[in-house]
């Protein structure tokens, strides 16, 4: 997803960065053997430290066309299967950012990742707990 390969989020060291992709580990998680720290693709956007899982925020995204179009939490709830709170939080949170920066706190690499990844079927999301 880096095309010069992965960068630290945390020091910008590249090249010395390993992905971890143990069953425990969540998707999207690196560690820089630079800094020694682990840090996750979705730090710093509104899916740090999220219960929802991804696939769940990527279907959210879907039906509201990335944030701007106005869905029910109801709605939502029921498609993606949250609580109505749940899907109201996700609702105001999608708006919120695609108000802010247009692309719910994602930059244009980060979008097209994920997004390809929704578009191979098998969500990505696989590895973290329902
Ligand atoms: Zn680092």
């Amino acid at each position: 997803m880096w095309p010069d390969g992965p960068t630290c989020l945390r020091c910008g060291a590249r090249g010395r960065i390993g992905q971890l992709d143990g069953a425990t580990t969540r998707i999207g998680t690196y560690k820089c053997y630079a800094c020694r720290k682990i840090f996750c693709i979705t730090q710093g956007t509104i899916f740090e430290r999220s219960h929802v899982p991804l696939h769940k925020w990527l279907q959210a995204i879907y039906l509201t066309d990335g944030g701007s179009k106005p869905i029910v939490p109801y709605h939502l709830a029921r498609i993606v299967n949250v609580s109505f709170k749940t899907a109201t939080t996700m609702i105001e949170k999608l708006a919120a950012a695609a108000a802010r920066d247009g692309a719910f706190g994602l930059d244009r690499r980060h979008r097209g990742e994920i997004l390809r990844h929704r578009d191979d079927g098998e969500p990505t999301a696989r590895s973290l707990p329902n």
